[in-house]
């Protein structure tokens, strides 16, 4: 059986590591807000080039925190990609903004530079960009368009850790909000996020409200929440954080096999050289989607689909979301999401691109 995904063997060659720096933990007796979350934001920061990173509880919260703190009128319109995964839609309704669905690209899959004027109107005060799949948007066409409206850019960077546009990591364009859920690129043994900002006073205030609104010990300056990354996260995270190049290489090498060994029966994704994708997902289209799931799961490889319902769809949506985005629905009606975790084998891809081509023969 090749599996879809597999975090005890995603997690295996840095087992001894992870129990190495556990033990530290265990014996600092210091288990929120400690040194190890402190180093963390440090290296990641300077992993990806920019001033400041604040640790938060999760993706989700790294969005609702970065939005709140922008302080917009309520009742602000922000711009997000329809087909998106949920979390980024709910990051706007919690912040107590109104989110304006655009279209994607149906070749990158990501928020079409082209489409988004159209829905700038006066009460426009951000985009939330989200670079799916590991792929960066283009940021380039954003960045002028952000600026001359007059935008802020928040980054959706759940999928894109290490991912760049034109040399440049994601979440260093505007605010990268990161999840480290375990499964995405650099995962930890539970929740964790981060937000990152080049804006000193921004950084001051996400670190602020993610603990009850409080920099010194009970004199609480804003409306916080308490949404800290856990110590012992940023144990794990700071071992896998060294690794994060290599596991997205050795992604990129797979994805590499499925672009050269996969029958043209199939669409794949798009490849530029102002896109360093990091594959955290490596999808493929096709309007025999179902019955192709149905069959390599029959030769023992499991996929899956990202995602199977649009937000627009969802029946939490219902009276929050209107109107329709066919590009969005065809995307959700024809993606198929292959294995390509840090595990798998170049021989596991080959077994998958050969029973994939044999279906369409
Ligand atoms: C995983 C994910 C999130 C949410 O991250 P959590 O840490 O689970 O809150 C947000 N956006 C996208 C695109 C994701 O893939």
């Amino acid at each position: 059986m090749i599996d879809y995904e597999n975090l005890r063997k995603l997690n295996a060659p840095f087992e001894e590591e992870f129990q190495r720096e556990f033990i530290e933990f265990l014996n600092s007796g210091w288990y929120i807000l400690g040194d190890r979350t402190n180093l963390f934001e440090h290296e990641f920061s300077s992993y990806l080039n920019a001033p400041f990173c604040i640790g938060v509880g999760n993706g989700l919260d790294a969005m609702i925190i970065a939005l709140n703190s922008l302080e917009l009128p309520s009742g602000s319109e922000v711009l997000v990609p329809s087909n998106t995964y949920i979390a980024s839609i709910l990051a706007i309704l919690k912040a107590g903004y109104k989110p304006v669905l655009v279209e994607p690209d149906i070749e990158t899959y990501n928020i079409d530079p082209l489409r988004i004027e159209e829905f700038i109107t006066e009460k426009t005060k951000a985009i939330l960009v989200v670079h799916l799949y590991g792929k960066s948007c283009q940021m380039d066409s954003i960045s002028e368009i952000a600026s001359k409206n007059d935008l802020y850019i928040i980054e959706d960077c759940a999928q894109s850790h290490g991912s760049e546009f034109k040399g440049k990591k994601t979440g260093t364009f505007g605010v990268g909000c990161f999840s480290f859920y375990p499964t995405k690129n650099l995962g930890a043994l539970g929740d964790g996020g981060a937000i990152v900002t080049h804006d000193e006073s921004l950084a001051l205030k996400f670190k602020t409200i993610r603990n009850y609104g409080s920099i010194r010990k009970y004199e609480n300056d804003l409306i916080g929440v308490n949404s800290r990354l856990d110590e012992i996260q940023s144990c794990f995270l700071r071992v896998k954080l060294k690794y994060l190049d290599i596991i997205n290489n050795h992604k990129r090498t797979l994805a590499n096999i499925y672009f050269s060994h996969l029958t043209s029966d199939v669409i794949k994704p798009v490849e530029h050289k102002d896109f360093y994708d990091v594959f955290h997902i490596f999808n493929i289209r096709t309007n025999k989607r179902n019955e192709l799931k149905e069959f390599l799961l029959k030769n023992d490889i499991k996929t899956e689909i990202h995602y199977p319902i649009p937000p627009h769809k969802q029946k939490a949506m219902k009276g929050v979301l209107h109107g329709s985005y066919p590009i969005s629905e065809e995307i959700h009606k024809t993606t198929l999401s292959l294995p390509i975790s840090y595990f798998h084998t170049e021989s596991d891809v080959i077994k998958v691109c050969e029973t994939i081509n044999s279906f369409f023969r």
